[in-house]
């Protein structure tokens, strides 16, 4: 089985065809075929306005805002100049106080696709580990359900061609006994209407929840509702390209999916599983 994977981030180290071809070679040992890199948008420079507020996420993005994004589409459009199997992707933080903004800033760049995620939740940047305290403070399924309801105004928001690691929200291990049932089917519901493209993750394994995004309860909606589908390892170093793809195939091969995405210009194309 060939693979390809589109959730794959530059930022440790410089970007350069040396560096985008580490993540190729280690890829190619997954049977990974064609790499999309899809850069955190909130470390380009251009798009600090996009994250602001008054509180910690304001802060935090303020510091991270150190790259050009210019020098990052010139390395990618060099590699597929010279013949490098790549792709320019971009993953964006959906705040919902500045949904116009990310789209009019999505919308001026030449990008194969965009992934929409979901990392705050007002200033609480729930997965970050700089935030683990204020878990304990929270219920679990209230955070889920404001979670889920950020999630669905990204996927209506029109700004996204594939949404990552559906529910990052449990990267920590806090889980909810409640039934959730409602709520997934409303995200897969929206997805549906959105002609939208959800990822299945293996991120998640190299997490302390270790597991795939998405659950299985969340899979079986995604089912129904015939979307499709994308595996990524949102790697940030070459060794996680393609990690964990074998068991990813199967995850989804057993909910009856039969095939997966890829994207070239923001149009999206099949592959047989
Ligand atoms: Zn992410
Ligand atoms: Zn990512």
């Amino acid at each position: 089985m060939k693979f390809r994977d589109y959730h794959v981030h530059l930022e440790q180290g410089p970007y350069t065809i040396e560096w985008m071809k580490r993540f190729l070679e280690e890829g190619a040992k997954k049977e990974v075929i064609e790499v999309g890199f899809s850069e955190h948008c909130y470390r380009f420079s251009q798009a600090k306005h996009l994250w602001k507020s008054n509180g910690s996420r304001g802060k935090w993005h303020d510091k991270m805002a150190t790259e050009d994004i210019e020098k990052y589409i010139k390395a990618v459009e060099e590699a597929k100049r010279q013949g490098l199997p790549v792709k320019l992707g971009v993953e964006v933080d959906y705040i919902p106080e500045w949904e116009e903004e990310i789209k009019y800033f999505v919308s001026m760049y030449p990008f194969d696709y965009v992934i929409g995620a979901v990392h705050w939740l007002g200033d609480f940047g729930f997965d970050n580990p700089d935030y683990l305290c204020e878990w304990s403070s929270r219920d679990v399924y209230e955070t889920y359900r404001e979670y889920f309801e950020v999630l669905t105004d990204a996927v209506k928001s029109g700004i996204f061609d594939i949404i990552a690691h559906i529910d990052v929200i449990k990267v920590f291990g806090y889980k909810t006994e409640k039934d959730l049932s409602q709520v997934y089917r409303k995200v897969a519901e929206a997805m549906y209407k959105a002609n939208i493209c959800a990822e299945i993750s293996t991120a998640g394994l190299r997490k302390p929840v270790g597991e795939i995004y998405p659950s299985q309860d969340i899979m079986i909606h995604l089912r129904e509702y015939g979307i499709p589908v994308i595996i990524n390892s949102d790697a940030h170093r070459p060794e996680d390209v393609g990690r964990d793809f074998d068991k990813a195939l199967e995850y989804v091969k057993c909910f009856g999916f039969r095939n997966l995405c890829y994207f070239e210009k923001r149009k999206r194309f099949y592959y047989k599983i």
